[in-house]
């Protein structure tokens, strides 16, 4: 099926809101909203029990792996992992078009990462178990009711445990589902969960490219080859100049150096040096713009450490063996919903028919992929109450965790649509 480039506009919220209002009193979404309240126990298991599976960065397998048995145990369709280790099940409707209710599958943490997770009261603590415990739990949790009590809605859904959210992931598993044409031109609606919390709606993707700068040099002795060109010197001048390229506050648009090495003794002079620069914006084109800049920074960096080698060592002549390597380490696509995407309109509606109050949120999730391509995409919490994300002091708490599960089933059924009557 062909899908218009641009996220669907339907322009009548009215109708959504009594579509919401009609589903929320059917016998089955009340029993479906009384069955949740009563796993909170098998919830709380589910959850710790995947934090304990280490998925550091390109590490998702094991992970990926007791997914699957899950979606299987709860009797989703058509189970597989697909080449880069994104898991799916389906839980079938009618026609070819797909609501997808995702969470990635990674964490921040490297390998060998101890990963003690305790409970203690309505608490979990350890690392990931908010980031992305709650999102996968609430996953299942839904997989688990549509298993528990019959529901009939009208377009199938697809359950995606995806890998490379984080850090260097870029985003790999998302970018993969949406260039397999399969599933580019089926998937109509994205709904991400990530984290917890029932209080944003991230509608609005930031982008950022990333970047690791490395000068190289001849190196030598400080004393003996005083005047060689230094790579240490070229990022600081590389930095003095870029760190001056003006940014706007809107749209708002950041930089950020935020490693830097280089060197092997005090008394040497250094061979390379690097550093990494975190750029996010908005605007696609203030990237652009400044990812230019840096380029112009480093080059005119490189002249001048040269033109300064010349002047300390007049015998000095070029080629110095002084060079520069800009290596793109990651690239988020930007994007926003447009505002009367029916997507939007449906998620604002079940928060006004649950009484919760959200707010719309710009970040970068795995959202930001269907969002750069005109897709209807969002990213919302698990439920519940999370902090500490990317520590080793992560936390979640459970309470709340129910209203977070019902505004997740509501969407995706009202998305998805269901007949019947109360
Ligand atoms: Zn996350």
């Amino acid at each position: 099926m062909a899908l218009t480039p641009r996220a669907e506009v339907t322009g009548n919220p009215g109708n959504i809101n009594q579509e919401v209002a009609r589903l929320a009193v059917l016998a089955e979404v009340r029993s479906a909203f009384a069955w949740l309240r009563a796993q909170e126990p098998q919830l709380a298991h589910w959850q710790m029990e995947v934090a304990r599976i280490a998925a550091p960065p390109f590490g998702e397998s094991a992970r990926g792996a007791w997914l699957a048995d899950k979606f299987r145990e709860l009797g989703l369709d058509n189970v597989h992992t697909d080449d880069v280790g994104n898991v799916f099940g389906i839980h079938p409707g009618y026609g070819t078009s797909f609501v997808s209710l995702s969470a990635h599958l990674d964490t921040v943490f490297p390998a060998g990462t101890p990963l003690t997770i305790r409970q203690q009261g309505t608490r979990l603590y350890g690392p990931g178990v908010s980031d992305n415990g709650a999102g996968i739990t609430a996953m299942l949790a839904i997989a688990a009711l549509l298993q528990a009590v019959r529901i009939r809605h009208a377009m199938p859904f697809v359950f995606i445990g995806n890998v490379g959210e984080e850090g260097e992931g870029d985003l790999r598993g998302m970018r993969h589902i949406f260039s397999t044409p399969r599933w580019n031109e089926s998937i109509v609606y994205s709904v991400v969960l990530d984290g917890a919390g029932s209080d944003t709606i991230v509608a609005e993707a930031l982008g950022s490219r990333r970047f690791e700068v490395i000068v190289r040099g001849p190196g030598g002795h400080s004393w003996s080859d005083f005047g060689a060109p230094n790579p240490i010197l070229v990022l600081a001048r590389a930095i003095q100049a870029f760190a001056q390229t003006p940014v706007p506050i809107a749209p708002k648009t950041t930089f950020n150096i935020g490693v830097i090495r280089g060197g092997t003794s005090v008394n040497s002079i250094p061979e390379s040096a690097s550093m990494r620069v975190d750029i996010r914006s908005t605007s696609m084109a203030e990237m652009e713009r400044l990812e230019g800049a840096l380029r112009l920074a480093i080059d005119r960096a490189v002249e001048g450490e040269s033109q300064a080698t010349e002047a300390r060592v007049p015998s000095q002549r070029r080629p110095f063996g002084l060079s520069s390597e800009i290596v793109a380490i990651g690239s988020r696509p930007a994007g926003e919903l447009d505002p009367r995407a029916r997507l939007l309109q449906v998620m604002r509606a079940v928060d006004a028919q649950l009484g919760n109050s959200a707010q719309i949120q710009r970040a970068s999730t795995d959202a930001n992929i269907p969002l750069s391509l005109g897709r209807e995409a969002i990213a919302i919490g698990g439920g519940g109450i999370g902090g500490g994300a990317h520590t080793l002091q992560e936390w979640f708490d459970c309470s709340g965790r129910e209203l977070g599960l019902k505004r997740v089933l509501l969407t995706m059924l009202t998305l998805a649509g269901v007949s019947g009557h109360a």
